[in-house]
């Protein structure tokens, strides 16, 4: 993987192209901040520093994201690595981008690598993190990427460590939010030190490949262009995309080598503007060539699990040359490419993803992840499970609380506020009543009715509490209803005596 470097005009202009009304002072701002706070800094590379967070937050221009996500990747390693504090940041460039930094910086503390347990608070953290604001995710994936392309420059031992965690961690995620751009890269850069050899062979295919077909592919584009330009589909892109070499790779794994079974080394793409022009497209392409049988797929109306869609065909054409064509709309593409984050590009405000689909697709990471038990022993660092005993569960407003495996809303009562815990009478969760001694499941939505008239907790809840925090003041609290209850015993002695 090649590294790109990046000015800050390039930052700019890449900016004023594609906002509309950027904050172009504060962008400044934030590349003069980073520059000071980066100063004398090179990185292992030789490069300077900030050409690491100029690469970070262009890859998040690229992305189209909040520009308040593009500042903040170019502030996200300010704080640790000068007196710049949180404070700093929030009053410069407001408690938005503010946040960000932080959310990115915690991700870090700790980072220091020792044992198992450090790694899985790690990764339970940068979990959390992910829970609460998704673009955070964003910005931990650029950082990642540039990491990995600039890897060359890291010790041996590192670079199989930051790779392995990449494959295996990283890339699983960003598929999971079907990010296919990123999940593609952090792949094909870790798979590169991973296993080099095979890395060098997949991209010496690919190289013949391109070469013998390049001219083919082209010639059948052509032909596709025209054939699209003589119906009434009026826009429409048609372009060739080569396979990338991880997946190259694990498609002959699982073909057990046999190069001839695999029909998208190089592939057709065709983006129109509706689900009708996709199905007219498809049906335009069987008139011409003649379908490969078993190989037309409707993902537009069988989704795959993580939501991609688009229309899949092999046909034969001039020769008995096989090519497989790919047709989606401009939404589903955008969607392909960038998953979950396709609805955070070019909107306005800084809006937090609060919704139900984004918390349920955390719920299935997390079990996929922690269910991986083979690459944990292969790991040997991971004997642990990184999200063992631990579940998340949020609020209605999306708040994600982290708890014991086996917690009761009493618990998630009790993390929000102990007025919540003390006052609650009743729980609703995923919008049904439920009592309060129900076991809670990762991803649920936990909504507290509390009762401003009731006294206290009531004793009982310790028999199904599992936080020390919510038995701590479950106990305190019951303390004061006996103080309380021996208070009135005193009054009614006195009223005895008079
Ligand atoms: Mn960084």
């Amino acid at each position: 993987m090649s590294e790109v470097m990046r000015t800050y005009d390039e930052l700019e202009q890449l900016v004023q192209k594609t906002y509309t009304n950027p904050d172009i002072p504060s962008l400044r701002m934030a590349f003069e901040m980073a520059n000071k706070a980066h100063a004398n800094e090179t990185r292992l590379t030789g490069h300077p520093f900030i050409s690491h967070p100029l690469a970070v937050a262009y890859r998040l221009a690229e992305m189209g994201l909040h520009l308040n996500v593009v500042i903040a990747g170019l502030l996200h390693d300010v704080v640790e690595d000068s007196d710049v504090s949180i404070d700093l940041v929030k009053e410069t460039f407001g408690e938005d981008v503010g946040s960000l930094v932080e959310s990115v910086t915690k991700l870090k503390q700790n980072i220091k690598y020792k044992g198992a347990e450090r790694y899985a608070e790690n990764m339970r953290r940068m979990f959390l993190a992910m829970a609460s604001d998704v673009r955070v995710v964003f910005m931990k994936f650029a950082d990642r990427l540039h990491n990995l392309q600039t890897l060359y420059g890291q010790p041996k031992h590192k670079q199989q460590r930051i790779a392995r965690e990449s494959l295996e961690i990283y890339a699983p995620i960003a598929s999971r939010l079907g990010m296919s751009e990123f999940k593609g890269e952090l792949e094909d850069s870790s798979f590169a030190y991973l296993q080099p050899q095979e890395y060098e062979r997949m991209k010496n295919i690919m190289d013949i490949k391109v070469r013998e077909k390049g001219a083919y592919v082209s010639r059948i584009i052509d032909e596709t262009e025209k054939i699209l330009a003589e119906t009434r589909i009026s826009e429409f892109q048609v372009h060739g995309r080569v396979k990338r070499l991880y997946s190259l790779h694990k498609k002959l794994n699982k073909y057990q080598g046999d190069l001839s079974k695999i029909y998208d080394l190089i592939a057709i793409r065709i983006i129109v503007n509706d689900v009708e022009d996709c199905y007219a497209t498809l049906g335009l392409l069987h008139q011409t060539w003649r379908p490969v049988p078993g190989r037309i797929k409707d993902y537009i109306a069988q989704p795959k699990p993580n939501g991609y869609q688009s229309l899949h065909t092999t046909v034969f054409t001039e020769n008995g040359e096989i090519v497989e064509f790919q047709i989606r709309t401009v939404e589903m593409h955008e969607l392909a490419e960038y998953g979950v984050a396709a609805h955070w590009r070019y909107k306005e405000g800084g809006s937090h993803m609060r919704n139900t689909r984004w918390m349920e697709e955390l719920a299935m990471i997390q079990k996929e992840l922690a269910s991986k038990k083979d690459f944990m022993e292969q790991l040997e660092i991971m004997k642990i499970d990184v999200f063992k005993d631990r579940i998340f569960v949020f609020t209605p407003q999306g708040d994600v609380i982290d708890l014991p495996e086996g917690a009761t809303p009493v618990d998630f009562a009790y993390a929000i506020h102990t007025e919540v815990g003390n006052k609650c009478t009743a729980a609703r969760v995923n919008d049904i009543m439920r009592n309060l001694d129900t076991t809670l499941q990762s991803g649920d939505i936990v909504e507290i009715t509390t009762d401003k008239n009731r006294r206290g907790p009531n004793p009982d809840w310790l028999k199904y509490t599992k936080t020390r925090h919510a038995r701590n003041k479950i106990k305190d609290a019951t303390k004061h209803t006996v103080k309380g209850w021996f208070a009135e015993v005193l009054k009614g002695r006195e009223k005895a005596k008079k």
